[in-house]
């Protein structure tokens, strides 16, 4: 009993020379949401198209609901998309876009009964009172909501969405973010989230998919990949850990900071020092530190409302970056342009390296 939702198995797709998706598996269960990060390029939109059916794969097969349906054409997959760059149809109301694919399908219903889905939709998605306006005459957010309604109409499965909220402010986003939570709970639909922001990938996905130049980094649940990512590329696509460059060697890592001793260190394609935003500490210069320090100058701070992040110099270009959540107290004042000494608890460093065994 195949108990997924949807499966790639070694799904690889090429422009040409370039491969866009390298032997991609994964699969995504009922009612579960997955978000995808990674860089622009790294083949986000085109793992969506392949699941979608726009792009067939060199090779490697696709199943959704059972069935493989690799062969299968986009209009018979029963799988909504919404895209990137969505368009509304401009001439028409936001009550007649929702139900469009309703009303020019092959849905079987009487066109009070697609209002009547329509208006549910579009209640749904928090657009209540505003059916008969033209979609010229909302918002940039409301025609995201309608974008989703009108996908949601369909009663999909499964829901592609490719970065959705990426032309949204930041408070709007903040709010779609948890309506998308809540309208899956509603509907019990699987949605693949696709996101350029670390942030709203760690915040909505049930597991997080980590994708790097057209290959499948790393697969987890947010805690799971934040606290042991599994490559420097992830450590560096999270956004969250400043990395040394340096060299694993015996158990001890040496790099701008000096020569630590390392209890324990991941495998990796390199010798990588990393150390979260937030378990940095800045001290006096002169003061005993209890773990590793490094020299480095203050350059300046930024309030985030939760959390005061900290920018320093180490002298070499390197910008170091510590943050500091408010939940914890009050920050400490930093004058500009002096020297501090930046210091950790070396327990609490993630250390990869070439020669782990
Ligand atoms: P992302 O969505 O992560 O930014 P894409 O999936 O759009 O990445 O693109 C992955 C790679 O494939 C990029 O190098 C991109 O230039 C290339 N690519 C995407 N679509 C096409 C296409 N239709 N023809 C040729 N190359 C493409
Ligand atoms: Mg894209």
């Amino acid at each position: 009993m195949d108990t997924a939702v949807f499966r790639l198995d070694g799904v690889t797709k090429r422009y040409g020379e370039l491969v866009a998706l390298d032997n991609a598996t994964l699969e995504a269960g009922a009612n579960e949401y997955i978000s995808f990060l990674g860089p622009s390029g790294s083949g986000k939109t085109t793992l969506l198209r392949v699941i979608a059916g726009f792009e067939a794969p060199e090779a490697g097969r696709v199943h959704f609901q059972g069935r493989d349906i690799t062969n299968v054409p986009a209009h018979e997959r029963g799988i909504g998309f919404v895209f990137q760059n969505f368009a509304l149809f401009p001439h028409l109301s936001v009550i007649q876009n929702v139900g469009f694919g309703l009303t020019h399908g092959k849905s079987g219903l009487t066109p009070a009964q697609v209002e009547q889905r329509a208006l549910e939709m579009i209640e749904l998605v928090g657009l209540s009172g505003m059916e008969g306006r033209g979609v010229d005459q909302i918002s940039g957010g409301q025609r995201q909501r309608v974008a989703l309604a009108r996908t949601l109409t369909m009663q999909p499965k499964l829901v592609l969405l490719d970065e959705p909220l990426g032309a949204l402010d930041a408070n709007l986003r903040g709010r779609m973010r948890n309506e998308l939570r809540a309208i899956r709970e509603r509907l019990g639909v699987t949605f693949v989230h696709v996101t350029g922001s670390e942030t709203e990938a760690l915040a909505m996905g049930d597991r997080v998919v980590v994708l790097d130049r057209g290959r499948i980094i790393q697969i987890g649940a947010p805690g799971q990949v934040y606290d042991h990512p599994a490559s420097p590329d992830v450590a560096h696509y999270l956004n969250r850990f400043n990395l040394f460059d340096g060299k694993l060697n015996a158990g001890i890592f040496t790099g701008a900071f000096g020569a630590v001793p390392v209890p324990a260190a991941v495998k990796g394609d390199r010798d990588v020092y990393a150390v979260r935003y937030d378990r940095m500490q800045a001290v006096p210069v002169g003061t005993a530190t209890a773990g590793p320090s490094l020299r480095a100058t203050f350059i300046a701070s930024e309030y985030l409302g939760s959390a005061v992040m900290n920018f320093f110099d180490a002298g070499d270009g390197h910008v170091i970056e510590m943050e500091h959540h408010l939940s914890l107290g009050a920050p400490q004042e930093f004058e500009p342009r002096q020297d501090y000494l930046l210091t950790w608890n070396p327990e609490q460093a993630i250390v990869f390296g070439r020669e782990v065994r």
